[in-house]
């Protein structure tokens, strides 16, 4: 159950009070406050966990201080879709809007490597209109022996650049939670030149004392990709983790799963699943079409497998496009084979314009269908 309370109520005030004495004086009842701090209004809501049947929701309604109750079913309880819940999903960061409805495109390095390729991968995209983009400083490797990214020391640099060409959110992975802190002291010391969104990687869906660190702070939204061999269900969970130790802004991402069933794809493209996401949750989905493929094959038609999966990803419904590009790939320290070019950017980004506008297309039709 969530109880919601009208915007701006403080938490330190009589009424806040008044909410939680009766929810602490009912049995076996487990309040938690959360609270969303947004650009308009701050946003209170308790999360009550426990034996909850038994609570008299129109009572809780009538408290002065509460604005409405909604009853969650079991599933995911503070990220998931629940009947007659009214609450947003989305959030805004760093004057970028993130939500359900809307499409970002993250081009940019799977790992950065030099200051001149995240230079021209950040001019192509300044040139290009778009404010987002994926910079790998941490990277997870299979092998211990490979690259490992050019961690905190990169940090620096790639914020300044980002400043210089107007970027507003870098994914960026984090494989450790003191990751967080260096970036958070990196954008301190570059007064914050841009954002970051904090990228968990699906060698890490499952890394639970990660995702209580990372849900724990408030600083930066996530980025949290599916677990390549888990189900939805448990990677769902996943971003139930975060939500629930406080940090509701989580982008839910597609990625594919590692199987050779999706062979020679790099993964089964799994990304049928965006409205299934976005019919159970409130998150807005990403897809990484990059990682899923895998490749730079191309159809007969001319077309990448890599652009086809985009697009098939957006005419669902996706949110966010997260895809490795790069201005000289075959000098890329990771993931180079699969990377798009610099000069192919703008195809990509007319195609994702045309795979929208099909979207919007059908969810017209469906909304008058529905009428
Ligand atoms: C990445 O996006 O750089 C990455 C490593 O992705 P994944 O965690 O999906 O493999
Ligand atoms: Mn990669």
């Amino acid at each position: 159950m969530i109880v919601i309370l009208h915007p701006d109520t403080p938490t330190d005030g009589a009424e806040c009070r008044e909410v939680l004495d009766y929810l602490a004086a009912k049995p076996g009842i487990n309040p938690k406050l959360h609270q969303i701090v947004g650009t308009q209004q701050t946003l209170t809501e308790i999360y009550l966990v426990g034996d909850t049947a038994s609570l008299d929701k129109e009572e809780i309604e009538s408290l002065p201080a509460v604005e409405r109750v909604v009853r969650v079913s079991r599933e995911y309880r503070v990220v998931g879709r629940h009947a007659g819940d009214t609450r947003a999903g989305g959030f805004g960061y760093n004057g970028v809007q993130f939500d359900q409805d809307n499409l970002h495109v993250f081009a940019g390095l799977c790992a950065v490597d030099t200051p001149r390729h995240v230079e021209k991968m950040m001019q192509a995209l300044q040139a290009h209109g778009q404010v987002c983009t994926r910079m790998g400083a941490y990277k997870p490797r299979t092998n211990p022996y490979s690259f490992q990214g050019l961690g905190r020391d990169c940090l620096p640099w790639v914020f300044e650049l980002a400043g210089k060409y107007a970027i507003k959110v870098i994914a960026m992975e984090v494989t450790h939670e003191s990751h967080v802190e260096e970036i958070h002291t990196a954008l301190e010391r570059t007064g914050h030149a841009t954002g970051v969104m904090l990228q968990i990687g699906t060698r890490n869906t499952q890394n639970f004392e990660l995702l209580k660190s990372v849900g724990r702070q408030r600083e930066f939204p996530v980025l949290l990709k599916r677990g390549f061999g888990i189900t939805l269900d448990e990677s769902l969970n996943a971003a139930e983790y975060l939500a629930s130790e406080g940090n509701r802004r989580v982008i839910f991402c597609l990625r594919g799963m590692k199987t050779h069933l999706g062979d020679p794809h790099r993964n089964f493209v799994d990304f049928a699943h965006v409205p299934v996401v976005k019919r159970l949750t409130l998150m807005p989905v990403a897809i990484d079409p990059s990682h899923s493929v895998g490749s730079r094959e191309q159809a007969p038609d001319g077309l990448l497998d890599v652009m086809h999966a985009t697009a098939q990803g957006v005419i669902a419904g996706a949110n966010l496009v997260l895809a490795d590009f790069h201005p000289a790939p075959a000098k890329a320290l990771v993931d180079g084979p699969q990377a798009l070019h610099l000069e192919e950017l703008p195809h990509f980004l007319d195609d994702i314009a045309i795979a929208r506008e099909a979207y919007a297309k059908r969810s017209r039709r469906a909304a008058e269908a529905g009428r």
